[in-house]
């Protein structure tokens, strides 16, 4: 399961990764508890070897205690007992995991980095997240928090950000990020006249891709835009960890090559070309499914060991 805003996505996923059945449901979080046991009972009774319930949050989890440490889609009376509330109310073996951990885990497996020894995974959507897959294994370090890409600092001087620094790259390249700059500009610049953006106030992220699909000049340079930002930060993961494969998903990276190319160049031309030469810099496979296939796989592996 993965919960995003109030959207509970549930899947079955059977042992090779292929998602059996998915189910969406709008929830409100509160109540999420019993809303996620009666999909898991729904889904559990389509198959007889339901195992294991992974779930993947958005937030910090830490991996010693289960608990969940931050999530802005969670109140704090779900947040605490969460792992224990899910046992119960399921019955099943439950692994609660960070989303972007999740994903990273499902491209692992059976997305864009099988094959692979080491992956850093991006997941670029509503918000900026990131993880590190060493030898095979999350590393999520001391605490479980490791990864947090979305913070590092881009713009020294630039906009506050949810955890309190300012100009993380979360605040420049995530899915409302993008909305907002596209805004500011379209009201300040006069070229941008010519955008369809303009007809539609509440444009979405995915509207601003799909425009630049459509040749929308004014859309193609925002999309353009976030991908440098993107590449800077994937340039100081390359410095830093000199990475055989960087995987990008989440929504953002719908906007495939259109994207992906900016962000490619960015990153060469601000990395040390050495590691950038030893890196493979690629878009996930997994689409939204990444997140639930991944915490799926952690659970069933986290139960087999
Ligand atoms: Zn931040």
């Amino acid at each position: 399961m993965h919960i995003s805003g109030t959207r509970l996505r549930a899947a079955l996923i059977d042992d090779a990764g292929i998602v059996l059945e998915r189910h969406e449901v709008e929830i409100s979080p509160e109540n999420m508890v019993e809303q996620a046991a009666k999909l898991a009972t729904d889904l559990g009774s389509k198959s007889e070897n339901v195992s294991a319930l992974g779930f993947g949050i958005p937030g910090l989890v830490n991996r010693q205690t289960d608990v969940v440490m931050i999530s802005p889609d969670l109140p704090s009376t779900v947040r605490e007992g969460l792992h224990s509330d899910l046992t119960k109310a399921t019955g099943l073996r439950v692994e609660i995991e960070n989303d972007a951990n999740a994903a990273a885990y499902g491209e692992f497996k059976v997305g864009a980095g099988r094959g692979s020894r080491d992956i850093f995974y991006m997941m670029i959507g509503n918000g900026i997240g990131g993880a590190i897959i060493l030898d095979g294994k999350l590393w999520t370090g001391s605490s479980g928090f490791a990864g947090e890409v979305g913070h590092i600092t881009i713009d020294t001087e630039g906009l506050e950000c949810v955890c309190g620094n300012t100009g993380c790259l979360e605040t420049v390249a995530s899915a409302p990020s993008i909305v907002r700059r596209a805004r500011e500009r379209l009201h300040r610049d006069s070229t941008s006249s010519l955008s369809r953006l303009g007809l539609n106030k509440d444009f979405t992220a995915d509207d601003v891709a799909h425009a630049a699909n459509e040749g929308d000049d004014f859309a193609l340079m925002m999309i353009e835009r976030t991908g440098k930002y993107i590449g800077t930060g994937v340039a100081s993961v390359i410095n830093l960890l000199n990475i055989e494969r960087i995987i990008l998903g989440g929504g953002v990276m719908d906007a495939g090559q259109l994207i992906l190319n900016p962000i490619v160049q960015e990153a060469k031309r601000r990395a040390f070309q050495p590691c950038f030469e030893a890196t493979e810099i690629i878009a996930g496979k997994l689409g939204r499914d990444a997140i639930t296939i991944g915490a799926a796989m952690l659970a069933r592996d986290a139960a087999i060991s």
